[in-house]
C-alpha cells in the first residue's frame, strides 16, 4: 500500500503544509525513501496517484506577452531542430494513450495555434484507442487569435473542447497587459468556437492586484450572456522576472469577494471535483430578502476557480506534462525533466519509451510546496513548460 499525499484541498495556506509536501520539488528530485514501483503499466507515483491527462507543449512561442508569463520583448525561444516534429509529437502521444493509460490529452503552449501542424496533430490523436477502447479526450488552451478561422476545423479532426484566456472587456487594458492589440481577434475566435461542436467554451482569466481586478462582475456577466464557462485563476509563480508576491495576488477568496459584489454564489458539492483543479459555484442573480439559497436549477449559469496557489489541488492531480522539445515533466513546478526526446532519436523502442516515462512520474513530488521557504520555482517559463 503506497502513501497517499496530504490533502491540501481547502487548505487555507501552503505556509502551514507539512515540511513533507515539498520533498521532492526542491532540493532533492526524487523522494529518498522511494519504495520500488510496482509492475503496473500505468503512470504511477509514489503517492498513489495515476496520472490519465496529458499537457502537451506544442511550442513556446507566441504572439501575446501577457505580463504574468513574458516579457514585452519575448524569451529565447527554442531551436526549431529541438523542437519535435509532428511524428515525434505523435509518436510520444501513441505511447502516453496505448501504453500508459493517458486518457485525455490538452494542446497548449505558448500558443498552439501557431503550430501548422495542429489538426493532423489532434486528428491521429482522436484516432487513438485508450486502454479500455474508448477514445482519448482531446482540448485546446489558446489565447483565441486566429480561432476563428480554425475551430471549425479543429472540431472536425477531433477536437473535444476548448479553453480561451481572456483577461479584459476593454481592448485598450487587453493591450496593456498582453502588449498586442489583438482583443477582436480573441473575441472573434470566442464567437466562432461557440458555434462549433467545440461549445461550450471554458474562458480562463487572471485577475491582477489594480490591474484588472475591477472586471470580475462585467466578465462573468458578459461570460453568462455568451454561454461562456468563466474560470478565474490565481497568478501562479512563473512571471518573467521574477517579481512574483503571494502578498500581492488576488487569491480565490479575494475573487469570491469581488464576484458578491454582483451575484450570489453557491458552492457546487466538492465530491463532482474529482481532478478538477477549479471548484465551481452556481451564480445567481442577487438572493430574495428573505435570505434563502436559490435553487441550482434556477441558476444564471456556474463559475470556478483555481486556486493554485492558496487551494492547491496536488493531492488529486493526474496530470502529466511534455514540453515541445520532447521533455517529460511531472509537474508544472518540477525541477527535473526526463529527456525522451533524446531516446526517441537514438531509436528507442516504444517500450523504452513508456518504460522512461513511468519512471519520471513516479518520482513525482507530492506538492508544488509555493508558500515554503524552500520553495524554488521551475527551470523553465510556463510558455515553454506548457500551461
Ligand atoms: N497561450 C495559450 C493561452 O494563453 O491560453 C496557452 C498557454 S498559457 C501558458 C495557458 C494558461 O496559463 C493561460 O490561461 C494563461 O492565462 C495561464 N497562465 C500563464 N501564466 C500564468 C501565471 N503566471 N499564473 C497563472 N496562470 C498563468
Ligand atoms: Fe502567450 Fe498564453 Fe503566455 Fe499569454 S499566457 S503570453 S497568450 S503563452
Amino acid at each position: 500500500m503506497v502513501p497517499r499525499p496530504p490533502d491540501t484541498l481547502g487548505d487555507p495556506s501552503p505556509d502551514d503544509a507539512p515540511a513533507r509536501l515539498t520533498a521532492g520539488t526542491v532540493d532533492e528530485p526524487r523522494r529518498p525513501d522511494e519504495p520500488r514501483r510496482p509492475d503496473e503499466p500505468r503512470l504511477l507515483d509514489t503517492f498513489g496517484r495515476v496520472a490519465k491527462d496529458l499537457r502537451v507543449s506544442l511550442t513556446d512561442r507566441c504572439n501575446l506577452r501577457c505580463s504574468y508569463c513574458m516579457p514585452p520583448e519575448g524569451l529565447p525561444w527554442l531551436p526549431n531542430e529541438d523542437v519535435l516534429g509532428d511524428d515525434e509529437v505523435i509518436r510520444l502521444i501513441t505511447v502516453a494513450v496505448e501504453q500508459l493509460g493517458v486518457t485525455e490529452i490538452r494542446f497548449t503552449g505558448g500558443e498552439p495555434l501557431l503550430r501548422r501542424g495542429l489538426e493532423s496533430i489532434v486528428a491521429a490523436t482522436s484516432a487513438l484507442q485508450t486502454l479500455g477502447g474508448g477514445t482519448p479526450e482531446t482540448a485546446l488552451t489558446t489565447n483565441g487569435i486566429g480561432l476563428a478561422e480554425r475551430a471549425q476545423g479543429l472540431a472536425e479532426a477531433g477536437l473535444s473542447r476548448v479553453n480561451v484566456s481572456l483577461d479584459s472587456l476593454d481592448p485598450e487594458r487587453f493591450a496593456r497587459i498582453a502588449h498586442r492589440n489583438r482583443h477582436a481577434e480573441v473575441i472573434s475566435g470566442l464567437a466562432a468556437a461557440a458555434a462549433t461542436p467545440l461549445a461550450p467554451i471554458k474562458v480562463n482569466t487572471v485577475l491582477m492586484r489594480g490591474v484588472n481586478d475591477d472586471e470580475g462582475v462585467p466578465l462573468l456577466r458578459w461570460a453568462l450572456d455568451h454561454g461562456y464557462h468563466l474560470r478565474f485563476i490565481e497568478q501562479m509563480p512563473l512571471d518573467p522576472h521574477g517579481a512574483w508576491l503571494r502578498e500581492e495576488i488576488l487569491t480565490v477568496d479575494d475573487v469570491l469577494q469581488r464576484l458578491a459584489d454582483g451575484f450570489t454564489l453557491v458552492p457546487m458539492p466538492s465530491k463532482d471535483r474529482g481532478s478538477a483543479p477549479a471548484e465551481s459555484w452556481w451564480v445567481h442573480e442577487h438572493s430574495s430578502p428573505d435570505g434563502d439559497l436559490p435553487e441550482p436549477t434556477a441558476a444564471l449559469g456556474r463559475v470556478g476557480v483555481i486556486g493554485s496557489v492558496t487551494r492547491s489541488f496536488c493531492s488529486a492531480c493526474d496530470r502529466t506534462r511534455l514540453t515541445s522539445d520532447g521533455q517529460v515533466r511531472n509537474c508544472l513546478f518540477a525541477r527535473s525533466e526526463t529527456d525522451l526526446r533524446a531516446l526517441l532519436r537514438a531509436g528507442a523502442s516504444d517500450q523504452e519509451l513508456a518504460d522512461a516515462w513511468r519512471q519520471a512520474m513516479w518520482g513525482k513530488a507530492a506538492g508544488h510546496g509555493i508558500g515554503s521557504p524552500l520553495f524554488l520555482r521551475p527551470n523553465r517559463p510556463m510558455s515553454s513548460i506548457g500551461g
